[in-house]
């Protein structure tokens, strides 16, 4: 089905699909491990990488360009893609280069990508896409053929990832005996949804039962509706050779309430979430994305959305770099 997409190998497949604690409301936690791909300290990104890097590789670049957040994690996992590959890495990232590099930034310079500090606003995602494009048309100009990666990833040929993703899941739902009334997950630039959503879209062709996929939206873009997590994920069953019209408009699935006021601003439900996770099942959440993802679960497991005794999957897309950054870690004291 992704077969004859490009793809370049950089991630230790299949992950692990772990059992967890039950939960409150009585439902059954299980864990796919996304933070162990293996790629520069592994986390979701290196999915969409094996297809982005495969495109670029296709198109005879010799160098990515991408940007994000200060502590990016796509950032971070372009840096080292790159670095296997043999590709030069540039960087356009949000805010001002800090006296000492630590966690992502510390790792996309140890991985020998440039960094270029933009100044700009940590959720002002327009204007670091004009600056990535400014960039990408100083390097064509240079000579040095690079291949330009929006926000996180995620364009269709990045959620394909996602999509053969979800058949992964599915195998090991089977293999485990059970057949899991959601999949969670955080959601921030989309490109992750997308290809879930696309690939439950092309799975349920075989008639056969599928989970609910929820997101839990991080960030303001992704809760107001952009990108178009629906079109995107048309795009992508259309590139992997499937009906575009197999994804329907009711298979998207936003919670919004999860991320607080902004983009990387800590919550007390993320927080309780960390500690939760980490006092549990030895996972390492991180404030900005899986912490508030975790805690959506929770929340709605809380709220009765599934019936008790469900088993749902939460699945952990990284972030643990982010731990070792100034505030990375909640406070420890409360229980
Ligand atoms: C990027 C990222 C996400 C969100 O994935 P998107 O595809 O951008 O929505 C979630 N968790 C972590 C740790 C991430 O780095």
């Amino acid at each position: 089905m992704f077969g004859h997409l490009p793809r370049a190998r950089l991630a230790t497949l299949p992950t692990p699909l772990e059992r967890g604690p039950e939960l409150p409301g009585g439902t059954r936690l299980w864990v796919k491990r996304d933070d162990l791909t293996g790629l520069g300290m592994g986390g979701n990104k290196a999915r969409k990488l094996e297809y982005l890097c495969g495109a670029a590789i296709a198109a005879g670049a010799r160098s990515l360009v991408t940007v994000g957040a200060g502590q990016s994690n796509h950032c971070r996992m372009t840096a080292a893609a790159g670095a296997v590959l043999g590709l030069e890495v540039h960087l356009v990232l949000a805010g001002d280069r800090p006296a000492t590099l630590t966690g992502n930034q510390l790792l996309s310079a140890m991985f020998g990508a440039q960094l270029h500090h933009t100044g700009a606003g940590e959720s002002h995602w327009g204007e670091l896409e004009i600056a990535r494009e400014a960039l990408t048309d100083e390097l064509t100009e240079a000579g040095a053929q690079p291949y330009p990666i929006p926000i996180g990833g995620s364009t269709a040929v990045g959620a394909i990832g996602y999509a053969a993703a979800f058949f992964e899941l599915m195998d090991q739902c089977e293999a485990a005996g059970i057949r899991p009334a959601a999949v969670v997950f955080t959601s921030s630039s989309g490109g992750t949804h997308a290809g879930l959503v696309a690939g439950r879209a092309m799975w349920r062709t075989g008639d056969r039962a599928a989970p609910e996929v929820l997101a839990i939206g991080v960030a303001k873009g992704v809760n107001l509706g952009m990108p178009d997590v629906h079109a995107l994920a048309r795009e992508a069953v259309e590139l992997a050779g499937g009906d575009p019209a197999l994804v329907e408009r009711g298979d998207v699935h936003i919670d919004p309430n999860w991320m607080g006021d902004d983009y990387a601003v800590p919550t007390a439900a993320g927080d309780a979430a960390i500690r939760w996770a980490a006092r549990h099942g030895g996972w390492v959440l991180d404030r900005v994305y899986s912490g508030k993802g975790f805690a959506g679960l929770v929340g709605n497991a809380e709220r009765g959305r599934w019936p008790a005794g469900s088993d749902v999957v939460f699945i952990h897309t990284g972030g643990m770099p982010a731990v070792f950054t100034p505030g990375g870690v909640p406070d420890l004291a409360t229980r």
